[in-house]
């Protein structure tokens, strides 16, 4: 696509391209050689109409809602991309964890077949291999960090100090949690003999 402008000098310089398209200068016009993502005389439409749109698909980019990271792309180097899993089971908690609505009625093949993907980043530490690398998951992880208003509860909490177990005088609700606990929840605590210990309320820090 070519966009002819009566202008001397640098027809690049004022950086005409949107979207990060490359400017070739054309003696008195210039031309966009856009990425993948748009065209139009100057990459300024969008292939995908929104952040939605573009997180919607698969391939290159990381499905999860908010996140912008993307094999490709320079700044996600030293990032890993995760292809959901074939694994029924497995791939259905990705995707209620991810809370991408969208995702619940595509079958686990069709996920798996269309590489939805989620970056390393929504994942905790412990579902890594090697949590410094972050290049291979566990058999059986599962993406837990969402960008989302009900974000599901982390895999390995951290505690706030724990009351008392069998302290039953205030609800568990009631029990106080600091300002910075994004959520709390109701665990059940298993006894090393599979006895109950009780119901108490766990703080998730952020
Ligand atoms: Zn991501």
């Amino acid at each position: 696509m070519t966009l002819f402008i009566a202008a001397a000098v640098d027809e690049c310089a004022s950086g005409p391209c949107q979207d990060n398209g490359t400017c070739l200068d054309r003696r008195g016009a210039f031309s966009c050689t856009c990425p993948r993502t748009s065209r139009g005389k100057v990459c300024e439409i969008a292939m995908a109409s929104s952040e939605s749109d573009r997180v919607k698909r698969g391939g290159d980019f990381c499905s999860a809602i908010g996140c912008s990271n993307a094999r490709r792309k320079q700044s996600c180097k030293g990032k890993s991309f995760f292809r959901f899993p074939k694994d029924d089971e497995t791939c259905r908690k990705w995707v209620q964890n991810s809370r991408r609505q969208d995702l619940l009625n595509i079958p686990t093949s069709t996920l798996h077949a269309r590489k939805y993907l989620f970056c390393s980043d929504h994942f905790e530490d412990k579902q890594f291999l090697r949590p410094t690398m972050k290049d291979r998951l566990v058999w059986n992880a599962i993406p837990t960090i969402f960008d989302v208003p009900n974000p599901p509860p982390k895999l390995t909490p951290t505690r706030r100090k724990l009351e008392r177990p069998d302290d039953h005088s205030v609800p568990a609700s009631k029990r106080s949690c600091s300002s910075t606990v994004t959520q709390s929840g109701m665990f059940h605590i298993q006894g090393p003999t599979g006895r109950s210990k009780g119901v108490v309320a766990l703080c998730v820090l952020k």
